[in-house]
């Protein structure tokens, strides 16, 4: 963790989830500040489907809701997008864009998530900036040149520590049960943030940079201590509410 960062878990349930899974986040919201302690901050990423009930759930919890993509404009002629001020209208406070499976599934390029993150500002959300590098980019040695490209490209400008979090996702690592050592997650996130600072300056020093990629009760705690990493952004551990809170408590021993 970094000092005086606060720290977020945030939970992605992907294309999963129906109304059966509402008591999970209903667990979620009820378990949470005494799994993370007072000084830490969640977020369930639910389909667009469950948004509405959602917020509705979470709203007077310590746990956001947050949706999964937005479309860079704010209404249109865009059969089956979701405008931000949708997300918002439904209860979300915060947004994922540029997740490894949009960019790879939609062909979503750097840019168009830098206007998906200004489309989240424009409707007061939080945007969570995805960026990490896939197994054969790593196999070059070209990981951190990557990351600075993605930082480079997918960051907007008037990113602040109060509209944006990044987080890093190493492709290979996500839903493999691979994660990277300690080392390069130290390495990774220490870059990331001397790679924000050249862009924003000193507002990069409060900037929240989460690791995602088979975070799950077994390593988080060792994946949280590090500096640099101030929270997680988590896939398959998120849909169970019991992983989500044991992940979470990982924060509160820091
Ligand atoms: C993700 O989808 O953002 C993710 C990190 O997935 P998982 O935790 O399942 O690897």
């Amino acid at each position: 963790m970094t000092p005086a960062i606060r720290p977020l878990i945030a939970g992605n349930w992907k294309m999963h989830g129906t109304s059966s899974s509402l008591p999970e986040l209903k667990a979620v919201a009820s378990g949470f500040t005494n799994a993370a302690g007072e000084g830490a901050e969640g977020v369930v990423c639910v389909p667009a489907t469950l948004l509405g009930r959602a917020g509705e759930i979470l709203a007077a919890s310590p746990v956001a809701a947050g949706g999964q993509d937005c479309h860079p404009a704010p209404n249109g002629a865009h059969t089956g997008d979701i405008a931000a001020e949708m997300l918002a209208d439904c209860g979300a406070r915060y947004v994922i864009v540029g997740h490894s499976e949009r960019r790879t599934d939609h062909h979503e390029s750097d840019a168009d998530v830098a206007s998906k993150a200004e489309a989240a500002w424009r409707a007061g959300l939080i945007a969570i900036i995805c960026v990490g590098e896939t197994k054969a980019q790593r196999e070059a040695g070209d990981t951190l040149s990557v990351l600075s490209g993605q930082i480079a490209g997918s960051v907007p400008a008037g990113a602040t520590a109060g509209n944006t979090v990044i987080a890093y996702e190493p492709v290979w690592a996500i839903g493999t049960g691979l994660t990277p050592t300690p080392e390069d997650v130290a390495k990774a996130h220490a870059h990331l943030r001397a790679e924000l600072k050249k862009k924003l300056g000193d507002e990069a020093n409060a900037m929240r940079i989460l690791y995602g990629g088979s975070v799950k009760p077994s390593n988080a705690a060792e994946l949280l201590s590090l500096l640099n990493v101030d929270g997680a952004l988590i896939g398959g551990a998120s849909l169970v509410a019991a992983d989500f809170l044991a992940i979470a408590s990982a924060v509160k021993s820091k």
